[in-house]
């Protein structure tokens, strides 16, 4: 017997379960297939993930997460505890998401998918799970995080992540990130979990295989002179995870009709924190594509193979030039193989494009939940563009722009949208009359639609 479904949704770590969560709400019938091979792990949350769980009523899934805890970094020579993180449980939290895509109608199968069968654009995915069962969809979400076959991937010098829980009792509550010459150290402290420690190296820093390999390895980073012997003696409970943990740009272009969201489109080096929040973001902007080629089977692919490519592309350079800039803050440690290779790569490009002019530009954006191709205006604050200002479409505030060539004053009794929209373009130095003479001079508007 076949499943026939609207929406496959293979994977469900945060940004399957998500996509599956919202797409079955969106009304669609979803199926999302996971193994269920999770084991116990620690991870830190940002204030976006949980500000975006909080937006999106997922209260129990923050609940996995604790409160905002000190995060101490020992980088470049400084010691500070400028930001904060969240740890979460990630087994329980993906458990968290799991139940609300369950919840909001999803059906889920405790299975791999096994093999794609079938996959045209115009017909949908024929899928082998790993219990036999055949599934017929419209769309293949693809969440299989760093696991997801690709043949088109693009890397950055390739991290190994080795991590462990320790014998003994955590400490105070909180992180510590610490660079060393080796690679760099995040042990995270949470009473009721325990003290988690997680080490980054080069993915070739590791000879032979198997438990005792880890073990070795993670002895040898932290008998490193710079830790001052401050976990030579800890041991750990459980056996070893080891994990991939590099900068991988998995599926740069949108093969229709799979939709690849979270680690399985750009999966992102831990160092940044952002991977939670790019599993869920991307999950979220599915939804929308997903809504748009279903209903409008003629424009719609290519209003999503557009949105995709910008927002996929664009997250992995950022990325990686972010990531660079990080690496590059300490000078002390480039003579060393795992910083050398990580402060040149990609290139010297800044990591947000540099907007020298002001200028319009049609983008694919959302609006009601569907994509539609819209004027976004770039402006140096506001490189990634914006499509609206105080809920108003930008191409609808041009007559006010002062290079209009029908320029018009602001009207004298504006509605509060469009007061709040003009306090913005103000504070972009783009509003008719209020500008300088100086101002007005250097502030041009570009029109590429
Ligand atoms: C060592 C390390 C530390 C990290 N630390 C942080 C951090 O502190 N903060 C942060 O924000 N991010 C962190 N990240 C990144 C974060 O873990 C990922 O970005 C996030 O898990 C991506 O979610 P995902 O749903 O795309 O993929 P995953 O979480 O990998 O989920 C993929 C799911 O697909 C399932 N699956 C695999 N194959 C199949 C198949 N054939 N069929 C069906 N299902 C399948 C898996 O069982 C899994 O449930 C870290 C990553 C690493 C490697």
């Amino acid at each position: 017997m076949v499943t026939c479904i609207d929406v496959a949704v293979a994977g469900g770590g945060p940004a399957g379960a998500f996509t599956a969560r919202e797409l079955a709400r969106a009304g669609l019938s979803v199926l999302m297939i996971d193994p269920a091979t999770w084991r116990p792990r620690l991870e830190g949350l940002g204030e976006r993930v949980a500000q975006l769980l909080i937006a999106k009523g997922l209260d129990e899934a923050l609940a996995a997460a604790s409160a905002p805890l000190p995060r101490h970094v020992t980088w470049a020579g400084l010691n500070s505890t400028a930001n904060g993180e969240r740890l979460v449980r990630r087994h329980v939290f993906d458990e968290a998401l799991r139940r609300a895509a369950l919840e909001a109608g999803a059906q889920t199968r405790q299975a791999r998918l096994g093999r794609i069968l079938k996959s045209e654009e115009n017909e949908g995915v024929l899928l082998k799970l790993s219990t036999g069962e055949e599934v017929r969809a419209r769309l293949l979400i693809d969440a299989r995080g760093r696991q997801a076959g690709s043949a088109q991937r693009l890397k950055g010098p390739q991290t190994l992540a080795i991590a462990g829980l320790a014998q003994e009792p955590a400490g105070v509550a909180g992180t510590h990130v610490e660079a060393t010459p080796e690679g760099w150290l995040w042990v995270a402290e949470d009473p009721d979990f325990g003290r988690w420690l997680q080490i980054s190296i080069g993915a070739d820093d590791l000879s032979g295989s198997g438990q005792v390999a880890l073990q070795g390895r993670m002895s040898r980073f932290l008998a490193q002179e710079q830790l001052a012997g401050r976990f030579s003696d800890l041991s750990f409970q459980d056996p070893l995870i080891a994990r991939a943990a590099g900068l991988v740009l998995s599926a740069p272009r949108l093969q229709l009709p799979v939709i690849p969201v979270g680690d399985a489109a750009v999966a992102i080096d831990p160092l940044s924190g952002h991977g939670l929040f790019w599993a869920l973001s991307s999950a979220l902007s599915a939804v929308p594509s997903v809504l748009t080629i279903l209903e409008n089977p003629e424009k719609g692919p290519q209003l999503a193979a557009r949105f995709y490519r910008d927002r996929v592309v664009e997250t992995f350079w950022r990325q990686a030039r972010t990531g660079r800039d990080f690496y590059r803050l300490e000078t002390r440690l480039s003579g060393n193989s795992f910083w050398g290779e990580r402060v040149c790569w990609p290139d010297d490009a800044p990591s947000h494009p540099d907007v020298s002019e002001i200028h319009l530009q049609q983008r694919v954006v959302v609006d009601s939940n569907r994509l539609v191709e819209r004027e976004v205006l770039v402006t140096p604050q506001d490189p990634g563009g914006v499509a609206y200002v105080a809920g108003i479409p930008v191409g609808d505030l041009k007559p006010f722009f002062p290079s209009s060539a029908r320029a018009q004053p602001p009207p004298c009794t504006p509605s509060p949208a469009l007061k709040a929209a003009f306090g913005w373009l103000e504070s972009r130095g783009l509003l008719h009359g209020s500008l300088s003479r100086t101002q007005q001079h250097q502030t041009k508007t570009r029109e590429t639609a």
